[in-house]
């Protein structure tokens, strides 16, 4: 079955219903848009581009989020002018991409991205592979086939992403009824779900990431094809999936996307090692990410900064002890081992997911931390603790044992160690003397009373 989708290639079949050549038209008085609530430099583009004879609207996520009463992450405009013709109207234009030619027009950190109104592909457009193309299951590779207001409508994905606002006239245009989806918190696929996903397999991360921001539904045929053709992401380019992963996960419902990602079965060919740990160890390996996305979604919802290191430590940690041990039983020592595996383990990783070197270096720290926390002895502990990783080191060790971890109370007493003052550290790592050091493992007991358990939720792990 899913050899003959990827075979088939077939032109675009319109959903019946939600196909509409003119649009419905939502006047001032029937919504609840204002343009104040625009960017101020996004409605002057608009205006721009109006006077100087073009079509042009805000459309996308922010009239969809506005309606919904969120503020948008930024202002998309369509307009009829071409790249070349909308970079001529601006002094501070630049185009950009190739997949997709785009305008970004800067206002000091202000970008505002403005796309030429785009066409579905028809077969004659992939004899000109300057324009359009298409790989053998479908997927759209180059898109700038230019075309009218109606066709752009029909090309973008969701029903509640195809709403034009003009600023001018005030007045909501709806070729694919949006507004109603919009109102009944309903995600729909423009047109023939299969193949929508097949043109472009990143829509099904796209109706995760939307549901699960917005808590929308998703409507059933959208829903349908989803599992079946989850494979079809392996086929995306890694930096891309990247992007769209930093979406899903950052976005402040992280924890929801993870299980909606797995639900769907969208999550094996994301992290196929993370994949393999959860039917391993599901109990283990869900609570411990689950725990990370609860933290990081916190952050995000309190205006605290996020990096994705920690939560990549996060997704990939229960991948790695199978590894080790497997080295390990091929006769390599533990901490050559750990490296091996560590490495491997990001290596694999980065074929699916182009994680950064700028992210892939702190994982690693984060990692070897973990073996050198139990290591308290002498002047170690210290040293540790003046380390720029021993805080995102400490808070990754909490995330393990919230996860159930047995580390013999190793967090509890980096907590303590924290707050005790010089005599009682030193106290502290005269007791870890007289035990079997180096391991974190051995009965210990504890001193020290009325501490304050710091369970901060990875708070300067992210910093
Ligand atoms: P947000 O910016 O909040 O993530 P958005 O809907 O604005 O959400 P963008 O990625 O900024 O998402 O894309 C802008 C618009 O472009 C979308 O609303 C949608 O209409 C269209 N679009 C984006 N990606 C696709 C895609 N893969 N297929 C079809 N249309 C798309
Ligand atoms: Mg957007």
């Amino acid at each position: 079955m899913l050899k003959k989708l990827f075979q088939s290639f077939r032109p675009p079949v319109p959903g019946q219903h939600h196909r509409r050549t003119t649009p419905e038209v939502i006047n001032k008085s029937q919504h609840s848009l204002q343009r104040h609530q625009f960017s101020r430099h996004a409605v002057n583009i608009v205006e721009r581009l109006q006077s100087a004879g073009y079509q042009a609207y805000l459309v996308g996520g922010c009239v969809r989020d506005l309606m919904l009463g969120i503020s948008p992450k930024d202002f998309d405009v369509a307009t009829s002018a071409t790249p070349e013709q909308v970079r001529a109207e601006f002094r501070n234009a630049r185009i950009i991409g190739r997949r997709f030619k785009l305008v970004h027009v800067h206002f000091g950190r202000e970008i505002i991205e403005v796309a030429t109104f785009r066409a579905h592909h028809s077969e004659e457009d992939q004899g000109d592979s300057h324009r359009s193309s298409h790989n053998a299951s479908g997927r759209i590779l180059r898109d700038n086939v230019y075309g009218t207001l109606e066709e752009d409508a029909q090309r973008r994905d969701f029903t509640i992403n195809a709403l034009y606002y003009d600023p001018v006239s005030e007045r909501i245009l709806d070729y694919a009824n949006g507004v109603h989806d919009v109102r009944n918190r309903l995600l729909r696929l423009i047109g023939d779900p299969t193949h929508r996903y097949q043109e472009d397999p990143v829509r099904m991360l796209r109706a995760v990431r939307f549901a699960a921001k917005l808590d929308f539904g998703i409507e059933k045929h959208t829903f349908q094809p989803i599992r079946e053709l989850a494979p079809l992401l392996r086929e995306i380019p890694p930096a891309r999936l990247f992007e769209e992963c930093l979406k899903l996960f950052l976005s402040g419902q992280g924890a929801i996307a993870f299980e909606m990602l797995v639900d769907l079965e969208l999550f094996e060919p994301l992290f196929p090692a993370s994949a393999r740990a959860l039917e391993e160890r599901p109990t283990y390996t869900h609570t411990l990410i689950s725990q990370a996305l609860n933290n990081t979604d916190l952050r995000v919802k309190q205006g605290k900064p996020v990096t994705p290191a920690f939560l990549f430590a996060a997704l990939l940690w229960p991948a790695l002890p199978g590894r080790v041990l497997h080295l390990q039983n091929q006769g390599v020592p533990p901490i050559p081992a750990m490296n091996g595996a560590a490495h491997d383990l990001i290596a694999e990783q980065c074929a699916r997911i182009a994680i950064p070197k700028r992210f892939t270096l702190p994982i690693r720290e984060i990692w070897d931390m973990q073996e050198r926390l139990p290591r308290r002895s002498g002047k170690r502990a210290d040293l540790l603790l003046d380390n720029p990783r021993f805080r995102a080191g400490y808070d990754f060790l909490l995330l393990r044992e919230s996860a159930g971890e047995e580390t013999d109370d190793l967090g509890q007493w980096w907590t303590d160690y924290q707050d005790a003052n010089d005599s009682e550290r030193r106290e502290m790592i005269r007791e870890l003397g007289s035990r079997d050091e180096g391991t974190g493992a051995g009965p210990r007991k504890r001193k020290r009373s009325g501490s304050k358990r710091k369970r901060s939720g990875g708070d300067e792990a992210f910093e």
